[in-house]
Formats: C-alpha cells, structure tokens, sequence
C-alpha cells in the first residue's frame, strides 16, 4: 500500500507546526538524505479513539506532504492486556479515516533481534540480572531530590549476567523472579535513567507469539529499537514521552545502530470527555457505555457509529493543530467541523420526532398527492425525492401551542403556516382526551398555495416539516448528550468520588415512536442524513426490516461559530 496521493510538499515560507519545521529543515539540511520515514504505533489492547487520529493525521500526514513513507506498527510487548481482535479493528479504524500505510509491522517480530541486543549490552558490562522484587526495585531508585541505592545485584559479572538472562528466556524461573535491567546511574536527575528495567518475566501466551516467549521487553527499551530497524527518521509522539527521551537516546547510542530523533508533541484532550483507553475500557467493562462503538464514546467506532464523518474528524485534527503544549480543545469545534461536512454532503429528510396528528379537514380522503423534496440544497448532484401527502399528518408536537406566547411563530388557533414543499395550512382546532393531551390537531388548507406560497402574496411565519401518517415509517431516534457533565472530569471530581461520578446521567436518550418520511424506510446502516430542522442524524447498525434506528450526531444549532464570534 502507498501513503496515499502526496500533497504538494509545503514550501519555503509555509507557516508549519514545529513538527512539520524540523522535518522541513531536515529535508533542506539533508539530514536524513532527504528521507522522512515516520510510523503510527498503537499497543493493540484498545480501541482507537479521536486523540489516535490526532497522531495519525500527524504520523500519516507528514508522510504524505513530504513524499516519505508512514509505517503502521503494533507496539505489542505486553501479552497480557493485547489481544487479536483489537490489531483488525485498529487497521479497519485508520482506514475508516482514510489513511494507508507503506508497511505493515509488529514489534514481536522483532525480539529475536531485541534479545541479541540485550546481549550485546550485558558483554559491554551495561546490563544485568537483578533478582530484587518490583516494589524492592521502585523504592530503591531515590527519588527527585535524593540518587537511589545500587542494586545488591548490580555488580554480577558478565559471564552470570548472561547465563541467567539465557534462563529467564528458557523459562527457568517464575513471573517477577528476575529482571534485566539496564546499568546507566543511580544517581542520574532523571529518574528514567537510574537502571531502568528491560525486560520482565511473563508467562503468558502473546496473541502472535504464542509461547515462544516468556520474557517480554519494557517500552523504552523496546521502542527506539523499533523505530530504528525500521529506519524510522521521525518519531513523534506525545508529550508525557518526554522525560523518557534521555533514555531513548543513550540505547540507541550503544549500538551502531540507525538513530531516529524523537519528537514529543501535546496530547489532544477534548472537553466532556476522556482520551486514555484504560478509561474508556473501564466505561465498557463497567457497563457505563454499551461498547467501544457506544455513540457517545469518543473512539473512531463510537464517533463513526454516531454519525461523525472521517472528513470532518480531519479536518478537526487540522484546525486543533500541532503544539509543544497541552491544551483542552473545545467539543464544539468538533460539532462544527461535522456540520460543516455534512451540511455539503447529508441528503435532507423529512422525520418528526414527538409526533401529533394534523388533520386537514377539507383536504379529500383519498387524496394521495406527492411533492418533490430537494435532496440537498447544497449539493444540485444530489437531485431529489418524491414525499408523499395526505390528509393525515404527522407534525412536531412542539411546533403547536394553543395559548401562544408573543414570540412562539408556529401553529396555533387560527394562524396560518406553511407545510415544506406543500399547503399554506391554517389551525381550526384541536382533539383532546380526558387528561386534556392534545390527540389531534385540525387545519384546513388553500388549494390555491401548492408548493408553498400564496398567490396574493401574504405571507407566513413559520415553515413546518411534516410526514404523511399513511406511508409514515415507525421509527427508533436514540439522542445524545455529552458523555460527562463536567467538561473537564478530571478537574471535576466530587470529595470522596471517582471520575466515573462526573459522567452525565441523561447522556442517552430513547425515542422509540418517531415517525418518518418512506425514503428513510431500509436506509443503509451508517448513512448520514439531515432531518430538516432537527440536526443530523446516521443510520444505526441496530436498524431490522422497517424499523430503522437513527443516532443523532449533534443538533444544527452551530454552537462554535457562535463562540467564535463572541470572542471576535
Ligand atoms: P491511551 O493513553 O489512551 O491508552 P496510549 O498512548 O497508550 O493511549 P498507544 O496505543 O500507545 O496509546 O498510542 C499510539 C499513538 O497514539 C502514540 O504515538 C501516542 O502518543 C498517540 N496518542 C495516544 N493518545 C493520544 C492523544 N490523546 N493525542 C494525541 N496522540 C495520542
Ligand atoms: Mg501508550
């Protein structure tokens, strides 16, 4: 597979983030013989959420504008939380956004040739076997203001190191028992530098390796070598990597061995919602959410199950933009970018959610006329539909009150308004039962205003989206509020509480008697669609025969251009 088609290379004088700067300089300086080589690493033991696109816009994107490569890479050194079923969906989800990698590789392809190194440094008398416990270990390393303590294992000799570090591998000894770790300072500022540990034992099957191992490499040790045996000249990753980067450099310089530069940039954070997949797998696992793919979850499958084009989460990344410091991007821009998208592509329908009867009353009985509805005004390719009337009609409950106040502009007694596409209409009264609920609302209409508009030009207030009750599907609309109350749940969690306590308990809402336009009857899950007046909406997979079931992805209310606009 290729990188996809290369953007024109940004040119002298472009205003890049200070990601794109250096790879910029570096292709001017020659640093890297004009290579750029870059690679999107994910540990396959979660879902990809919205933060992952952010660094795969960036690991892909670089690749693209630059005329380089972009590797896919699962980082999966740790059989115990990774697991087969997450590699396929992390693949299909970065296709889904519209990326392709040059090559396909696994870290565990790669600890034969790990190992071998890990030799190398124990025969350079900088590595070695340490028997300590774990907890033994962590209290040992001293902390920011005091060095830490040597290992009474630190000084086994080479020939020991390597013997025991062989039987680690055979299995010889159980989980914990050993490690090996690197031997660089005890005394070192910074803590990842004070013997860090490379390898653990784990007896565990890994989800490619099956048993062939049961040591297994840390992060750091693992990852500069990844980057390096691909050729990778660019590493970039997020910015909590930072402090480790000392330690990423000093493995590779004990090798002559290829020496990518690693660049930290900020995380993405969003508002309303959490970005760390131990989270999100504890809202699965706890049955807080429905799944990784629940709507309101902020992973590509929740996002894409909600409705959120691959577009529109681009473009998003596009405007956060790239930063050496953390922020919290702003849930709106993101609303904004899928309006924006959808606005150009969504085909409009017609779908009454809290629906009443509206009856004309001197339209005839059998009248069975159809209206043609433009499928998007944005858009002339996309053409348009017939909608059929009737006598009987389905209209928003909400778009009726008997005793209106002075702003209220829709139906009421004796008010005209126009019905989309059809009749100039005018209320003549209303059907009640015993508990005074409005049950049906009676109007008669003009002949005379087919299409909408009044030969005598008098106007009217309000246009009222409708479905004719005859050919109207039932339908199920399931609407959405943030995930969590608070927009930021970290800050926002009450004395004695957990972050869980910040989540939104009307996050989800269930609408089960919608009823709406015929074309909507088998639409195909995951369309996109407008609902006039409503906001968007995409088809769910949850959809059988004549019951389709619709997500709402936000409201048209443009909550960002607002704010966008207050602040200037
Ligand atoms: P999480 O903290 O959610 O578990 P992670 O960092 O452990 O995420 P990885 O699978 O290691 O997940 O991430 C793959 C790549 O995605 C890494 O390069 C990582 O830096 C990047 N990444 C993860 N979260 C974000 C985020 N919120 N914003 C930008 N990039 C991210
Ligand atoms: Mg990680």
């Amino acid at each position: 597979m290729s990188a996809g088609d290369a953007s024109p290379a940004p040119a002298e004088g472009d205003r890049l983030d200070f990601v794109r700067q250096i790879v910029a300089d570096d292709c001017r300086s020659g640093k890297w013989d004009g290579a750029v080589v870059t690679r999107f690493p994910p540990e396959p033991n979660g879902y990809l959420h919205i933060g992952h696109a952010k660094a795969i816009c960036l690991d892909f994107g670089i690749a693209r504008e630059f005329g380089g490569r972009c590797n896919m890479r699962f980082d999966d050194t740790n059989p115990t939380k990774e697991e087969a079923e997450y590699v396929q969906a992390i693949l299909d989800d970065v296709r889904w956004l519209g990326f392709a990698w040059d090559g396909l590789y696994y870290a565990s392809d790669y600890f034969e040739r790990m190992y071998e190194l890990a030799c190398e440094l124990i025969d350079q008398g900088k590595a070695y076997v340490d028997d300590l416990p774990a907890d033994q270990i962590s209290e040992m390393r001293g902390t920011l203001t005091s060095p830490g303590q040597p290992s009474p294992y630190r000084e086994r000799s080479v020939a020991e190191n390597r013997d025991l570090f062989a039987r680690m591998r055979a299995g010889e000894f159980p989980d914990g028992a050993k490690v090996l770790r690197a031997r660089i300072d005890m005394a070192a500022p910074n803590m990842n530098l004070r013997d860090p540990v490379m390898y653990r034992i784990i007896h565990a099957a890994h989800h490619r390796q099956g048993d062939a191992w049961c040591i297994y490499p840390t992060y750091d040790w693992a990852h500069g070598l990844e980057d390096a045996i691909e050729g990778v000249t660019h590493s970039i990753c997020t910015l909590e990597f930072e402090n480790h980067r000392p330690l990423y450099d000093w493995y590779l310089d004990q090798f002559a061995i290829h020496h990518p530069q690693q660049i930290e940039f900020a995380p993405l954070n969003i508002t309303y919602t959490v970005l760390s997949k131990r989270k999100l797998l504890e809202l699965v696992t706890g049955g807080h959410v429905a799944g990784w793919d629940d709507p309101r979850m902020p992973t590509l499958r929740g996002l894409r199950r909600r409705g959120f084009s691959p577009e529109a989460i681009r473009d998003f990344c596009a405007q956060v933009g790239v930063a050496k410091y953390p922020a919290l991007s702003e849930l709106p821009l993101l609303e904004h970018c899928v309006r924006k998208h959808l606005n150009a592509t969504a085909e409009r329908r017609m779908a009454v959610l809290d629906p009443v009867r509206l009856i004309i009353d001197n339209y005839p009985e059998d009248g069975d006329e159809e209206f043609a509805a433009v499928n998007n005004p944005e858009d002339p390719a996309a053409g348009s539909r017939t909608v059929p009337f009737g006598r009987e009609l389905w209209i928003e409950r909400e778009d009726f009150m008997e005793d209106p106040p002075k702003k209220f502009f829709r139906l009421a007694p004796g008010r005209e308004v126009r019905l989309r596409y059809a009749y100039l209409v005018t209320c003549t009264g209303v059907d009640k039962d015993a508990d005074g609920r409005i049950t049906a609302i009676h109007c008669t209409y003009d002949p005379a205003t087919r299409g909408g508009s009044a030969p005598d030009g008098r106007k009217v207030k309000a246009t009222l989206h409708w479905v004719a009750a005859r050919s109207a599907v039932t339908a199920e609309v399931r609407l959405y509020e943030t995930l969590f109350a608070a927009e930021n749940p970290a800050q926002a969690i009450p004395e004695g509480g957990t972050w869980l306590d910040t989540l939104n308990p009307t996050s989800k809402q269930v609408l089960a008697a919608c009823q709406v336009e015929p074309a909507l009857h088998d639409a195909a899950p995951f369309t996109r669609f407008q609902f006039e007046r409503k906001g968007y909406f995409c088809v769910d997979p949850d959809s059988t025969a004549g019951r389709p079931v619709f997500n709402r992805t936000v409201t048209l209310r443009d909550t960002w251009a607002k704010l966008s606009k207050a602040g200037g």
